[in-house]
């Protein structure tokens, strides 16, 4: 029966950034609908944790820095031993800097390009060699943003890097579709998180940014996690390559 295929029972998830914000709302969600969750941060996801274990899942944080190429593959063979599999990888972490376009340092867009475009991609790749390995299949899950749509303002290394998720979400997508791996990506809209507090906190750029949301609130992590587990589960095993936007109708206007 269709419901059936939503439930991830006794699936093994890998979030990256959950200690807070969306990545939190979307490894409760997964837990929520029968994952084990393995989380990787830099800051102990003690919130997160307590959330999943009252579940009655279990959590599992490997502690990294994702601004590091070196630590990608080792963070892919420490999910795969710690629960003996892996079946859905979020690509949650990122960071943003804001400053104008003429003014933007080298410093500003390696980082971002790096947390939010490099370490995507090589932890994807690390994790579908375990998917195809396992010969199980898979679920990869980026998050890209408005900005893989838009060009945005005082962001340009973000703007590249979402950009660039989507790119690279379609490509991953037409060559491991094959091996039953499948890759999407969720776009949020403007989340009430720490990325948008600058943000929220100028009350001009808020409102603005308000007035332009046809649902007319800003969006909560809790708003990805049907959107996330769809992508996670069986019910979507022939969505592949496409961005689902979750942003209260933003670019629809
Ligand atoms: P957030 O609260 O700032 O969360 C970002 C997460 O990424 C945190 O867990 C952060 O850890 C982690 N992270 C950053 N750099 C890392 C690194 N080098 N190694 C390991 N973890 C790292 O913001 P958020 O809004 O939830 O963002 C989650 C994702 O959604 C990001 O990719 C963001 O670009 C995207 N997004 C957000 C919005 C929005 O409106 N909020 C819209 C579109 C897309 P720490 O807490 O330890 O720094």
């Amino acid at each position: 029966m269709v419901l059936e295929q939503f439930a991830l029972t006794g699936k093994i998830a890998l979030v990256t950034g959950c200690n807070t914000g969306l990545g939190q709302g979307m490894a409760v969600g997964l837990a929520q609908a029968g994952c084990d969750i393995i989380g990787v941060n830099i800051t102990e996801p003690a919130e997160t944790r307590q959330h999943i274990e009252r579940l009655g899942r279990r959590f599992l944080n490997i502690a990294a820095d994702l601004s590091r190429y070196e630590n990608l593959q080792s963070v892919a063979d420490e999910a795969a031993a710690v629960f003996g599999r892996i079946d859905i990888l979020v690509n949650n972490a990122g960071i943003i800097r804001r400053q104008d376009a003429l003014a933007f340092t080298e410093q500003d867009w390696d980082d971002v390009m790096n947390v939010n475009l490099k370490t995507v991609f090589f932890l994807s790749q690390a994790v579908a060699k375990q998917f195809i390995k396992q010969e199980s299949g898979g679920k990869i899950i980026n998050i890209a943003s408005m900005l893989s749509f838009q060009g945005g303002i005082r962001v340009p290394s973000y703007t590249a890097s979402k950009s660039g998720v989507m790119g690279i979400t379609r490509l991953m997508a037409n060559e491991w579709a094959k091996h039953k791996v499948n890759v999407n990506a969720i776009a949020p809209g403007y989340m009430s998180t720490n990325n948008t507090e600058q943000l929220r906190a100028d009350a001009e750029r808020s409102s603005e940014i308000l007035e332009r949301i046809p649902a007319g609130r800003w969006g909560l992590p809790s708003d990805l996690m049907g959107p996330v587990v769809f992508l996670a589960s069986a019910a979507s095993d022939y969505v592949n390559g496409y961005t689902v936007a979750v942003d209260g109708g933003w670019l629809a206007r």
